[in-house]
């Protein structure tokens, strides 16, 4: 019997791979099943068998005890920058805190608050986050306020790199946009448009695809981001949707997000986001959509006429007074639903669990929806709205994309069943191994290719700089102590 431990982190153990543990959770005719002390053999990237016992020779044999072996995680929304939320939570409103950029700030003329080693630094220290979390695939998200405008190309590259090395497989391009919001007034938010910088960011992104799809043995591939419905215009998504049939990739862009976003799509178009998109043709099952809490009755109705899927982030919606209206109905309406992340920390075991209760609070009810339902949005539901059916699920065929979850962590309760107990645990620290292709990427905390004990202190001062510029870019460019101000007072000198 092999040793968890004497596994190479970063690398696929040669030859068929044997892996046992009290439960399997394997794909079966068209679902999960769970199967007790199930038994998961990968070879050269893939799995060849997953169910209760394998008769052929394997070339070793890993027991991993009182754990869940699991398909790893989808995260449609995955957190790929240094999270700046936690400022704003107790200081609020958001747009005096450097939410939204003032109108002194855009005359100045935008800038990046980070240099290019930072930007290419803070997606591989999230993705080594997603990593310790059980999440094996994701197409990284990050704020624009930071930047000069969208993403770049470098981060980009560098991002598809950091990908290859630690062992995550992505979907991804750099985000851009043909506008965005200004602060004319306290609270007076308006959109202001630079439709070339719109297309120049679509340009950018589809040579990024093409050039870098497929890359890594097939852990990179193409999507494409324009950031938020309201700052595009319907040119630049017109041309999005083109490029996405061309190179066969999926969309992803933030839509009926929040209630400035219903308010500007009036005052431009006068009609919600997903009308729009849906009036014009633009609404497909290429679309994928964060978050769709603001989603009338008849939005939702086009999201299942036209296959749209929804990237569900219930803990970032939820920790600003919002929920997705819900889960159940929109599964009842035949509406196809991934899970994400979004925000720090980027646990998903805590997004099922809020998203487990933000249901069940929308519904009034407590049988409203199950474990099983939001575990099939973090996996097959995240597969259908990549278009997959290789990741997401474990059976022969698929790719050997695996987390490992334990079920003896002292913070965990008896277990009764395994997911049930991983969903009211709601912490993806449990996570004891993942593997991507085949390749270990995580084992007991420790990530292939990265130091993220080192990196965890580097992103502290990277965070601590971010601040520090803050005053540029926010509502009368007040100091830091004035925009934030302290949990609790700080005890006075000499007190
Ligand atoms: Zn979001």
């Amino acid at each position: 019997m092999t040793r968890p431990t004497d596994l190479t982190l970063g690398q696929r153990p040669a030859g068929r791979t044997l892996m046992t543990a009290d439960w399997l959770l394997a794909y079966h005719d068209d679902g999960h099943r769970l199967v007790p002390r199930g038994e998961l053999v990968m070879e050269d990237g893939k799995v060849i068998f997953a169910g209760r016992r394998f008769d052929g020779v394997v070339a070793r044999r890993i027991d991993f005890g009182s754990a869940l072996i699991s398909p790893g995680l989808i995260d449609l929304d995955a957190l790929s920058d240094i999270d700046t939320y936690g400022l704003v939570t107790d200081n609020q409103p958001g747009w005096a805190k450097g939410r939204i950029w003032p109108r002194s700030y855009v005359e100045r003329g935008p800038y990046e608050m980070y240099t290019p080693e930072e930007l290419a630094f803070q997606k591989r220290f999230a993705f080594g986050l997603l990593l310790l979390n059980g999440i094996t695939t994701a197409a990284p998200i990050a704020s624009l306020y930071y930047r000069e405008w969208g993403e770049t190309v470098a981060e980009f590259d560098a991002a598809a790199d950091a990908a290859g090395d630690l062992g995550l497989r992505v979907f991804l391009s750099p985000a851009y946009r043909s506008g965005g919001m200004v602060l004319e007034a306290p609270g007076k938010m308006v959109p202001m448009f630079d439709e070339q910088k719109g297309l120049a960011g679509l340009a950018d992104a589809v040579s990024f695809i093409e050039r870098q799809h497929g890359r890594h043995g097939g852990l990179v591939n193409g999507m494409l981001a324009p950031d938020r419905v309201e700052t595009c215009t319907l040119e630049l998504l017109r041309r999005t949707m083109d490029a996405a049939r061309d190179l066969d990739c999926r969309v992803r862009m933030h839509l009926a997000q929040g209630k400035l976003e219903l308010e500007t799509m009036h005052a431009l178009h006068g009609v919600s986001g997903p009308q729009w998109l849906a009036d014009n043709g633009l609404f497909n099952e290429r679309l994928i959509a964060p978050h769709a809490t603001h989603a009338s009755e008849r939005d939702l109705q086009l999201y299942a006429e036209h296959r749209v899927s929804i990237a569900h982030s219930p803990l970032v919606s939820a920790r600003m007074g919002g929920t997705l209206n819900s889960f159940a109905a929109c599964r009842k309406l035949g509406i196809n639903i991934g899970m994400a992340t979004d925000t720090a920390p980027p646990d998903m075991l805590m997004n099922l669990l809020m998203g487990l209760v933000g249901c069940r609070v929308s519904e009034k009810a407590s049988d409203a929806v199950s474990s099983a339902e939001l575990f099939d949005a973090a996996t097959l539901g995240g597969a259908k709205a990549l278009g997959r059916t290789d990741i997401g699920r474990l059976a022969s065929g698929t790719n050997a994309d695996i987390a490992v979850f334990r079920l003896d962590d002292p913070c965990m309760t008896p277990t009764i069943d395994p997911i049930t107990t991983l969903v009211l645990g709601g912490s993806g620290k449990v996570t004891q191994a993942v593997f991507v292709d085949g390749r270990l990427s995580m084992l007991d905390g420790e990530v292939a290719n990265l130091d993220m004990r080192a990196a965890r202190e580097r992103a502290q001062r990277q965070f601590d700089g971010l601040v520090a510029k803050y005053p540029d870019r926010s509502w009368q460019h007040r100091p830091v102590s004035e925009l934030f101000s302290p949990s609790y007072p700080l005890l006075a000198e000499g007190a």
